[in-house]
């Protein structure tokens, strides 16, 4: 998707906010490292507010499991001081290149779900600024509504100043971790369910070039930490990159196929036990710089739905299905279960369920004509798609996937706008 043209102000001090955030004029919108895949970072007809220039840490006690840091601050530095302490954010997404604003702005989600909910769920305090001018500091015992709004409340109610987190303890960097390969959905479904008691961390990697039915290729993942008290932190750059972007014709249905062939085949391979850093199993795709120019220059879409438990057989059968009957799809697909924990935002996108992420190359119309097959099966099983991977949703599927939108969007700031919620409001 090609990025418009939009006002960027990139702060470095907090007394140069409120200018920023007051007043009437054009929309404004606070981002953070712009890692989400759609259009909700962004504010073409305004201004964006870019906070990674205010990444302080305003108060850290290791004995309380307690941070306070500027919402600019991003995973990657935060894991680096914590982790010395034996501390951990109790959720991280698959990337650290993440700020705390925006694993707000997105109340985002983990493998460890079924334990651990949603990031929202560790968030103590913060803060909030308003257009009228108010700086309002909110936290779970707020009855306004207003911190529920913000937790995934994809930054339409406000900028977030800072952030305050309960971190976890760990005792160490490494995780338990095994790989099991698995040749049909029920089969997935049956690990899934047993390893809800027994492991904190599940993902799973799907072939969907190759599905029969229910009949697929598959490697689940699951691990816990470990208790060797190691603590080495992540490398700070990337081993490997993608210097360009690649031709169109290198990814075809034929490259993909024989690339989730390789993959299953390798996984297959290293199947069983084995001790993990938390940066491989957590973070993947970090350890691979501009991993996205594989898709060539028309760039690519991501997809992510949730379906509840009553549908989830049928319905990711159906959406694998037609994934695989279009030859379209993607290296990395994803398939995992959220647990039962209910999620703290109004627009929270974790619900309990099965959750299918993947990405699709942009071959213009025939992709999206693709996705709006998906859309129809989500759709039907009264599922929900994720605003942060999403560029094109239409308003009717925005709104029956999130019930709560009313009461949500009566807190949306009258200064603040995105591209995303300008296609999506009701
Ligand atoms: C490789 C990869 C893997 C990922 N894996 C996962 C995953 O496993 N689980 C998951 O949930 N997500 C995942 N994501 C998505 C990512 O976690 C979210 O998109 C996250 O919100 C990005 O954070 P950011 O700092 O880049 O925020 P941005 O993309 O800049 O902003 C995200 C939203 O938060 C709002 N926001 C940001 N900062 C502020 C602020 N200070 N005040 C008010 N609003 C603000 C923005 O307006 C926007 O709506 C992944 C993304 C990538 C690229």
């Amino acid at each position: 998707m090609t990025r418009p043209s939009q006002n960027v102000a990139s702060p470095h001090f907090a007394d140069e906010l409120p200018s920023l955030v007051a007043g009437a004029g054009d929309t404004r919108l606070g981002v953070g490292l712009m890692r989400s895949y759609g259009d909700s970072n962004l504010n073409p007809d305004g201004s964006v507010i870019r906070m990674t220039g205010l990444d302080r840490i305003h108060h850290f006690d290791p004995a309380s499991h307690v941070l306070r840091a500027d919402a600019g601050l991003s995973l990657d530095s935060l894991i680096r001081t914590v982790l010395p302490h034996g501390l951990f954010p109790a959720v991280v997404p698959g990337t650290r290149f993440v700020t705390l604003g925006g694993a707000v702005g997105n109340d985002i989600h983990g493998k460890n779900h079924h334990r651990f909910g949603t990031f929202g769920n560790h968030v103590r305090r913060l803060s909030l600024m308003r257009s009228d001018g108010r700086r309002i500091e909110l936290g779970p015992d707020d009855e306004s509504g207003l911190f529920a709004a913000t937790i995934g409340g994809l930054g339409l109610t406000g900028l977030i100043e800072w952030v305050e987190i309960a971190l976890r303890a760990i005792p160490g960097a490494m995780i338990d971790a095994e790989t099991i390969p698995f040749e049909s959905l029920e089969e997935f479904f049956a690990l899934a369910d047993e390893s809800i008691t027994t492991h904190e961390h599940t993902v799973s990697w799907i072939d969907c070039t190759r599905i029969d039915g229910t009949k697929m290729r598959g490697l689940f993942m699951r691990g816990n930490c470990s208790a060797d008290p190691d603590r080495p932190p992540h490398a700070a750059r990337p081993r490997l990159g993608m210097p360009l972007e690649l031709p169109r014709f290198a990814l075809n249905p034929l490259t993909l196929s024989l690339f989730n062939e390789a993959y299953y085949r390798f996984g297959r391979l290293r199947a069983g036990r084995s001790k993990v850093h938390y940066a491989p199993f957590f973070f993947p795709l970090d350890g691979i710089m501009h991993w996205n120019r594989l898709y060539g220059r028309d760039g690519m879409f991501q997809y992510q739905c949730v379906v509840p438990p009553g549908a989830s057989l049928d319905a990711t059968a159906e959406l694998l299905k037609i994934i695989a009957a279009s030859g379209e799809g993607s290296f990395l697909a994803v398939l995992k279960t959220f647990g039962s924990n209910a999620s703290p935002g109004l627009l929270s996108f974790p619900r309990e369920g099965t959750t299918l992420a993947l990405d699709f190359r942009n071959r213009g119309p025939q992709t999206l004509e693709l996705l709006a097959r998906l859309d129809a099966v989500v759709f039907e099983a009264d599922g929900r798609l994720y605003p942060a991977k999403d560029g094109r949703m239409s308003a009717r599927m925005f709104q029956s996937g999130y019930p709560r939108l009313e009461a949500f969007t009566a807190h949306v700031d009258p200064h603040f706008s995105s591209a995303f919620w300008r296609r999506v409001a009701p």
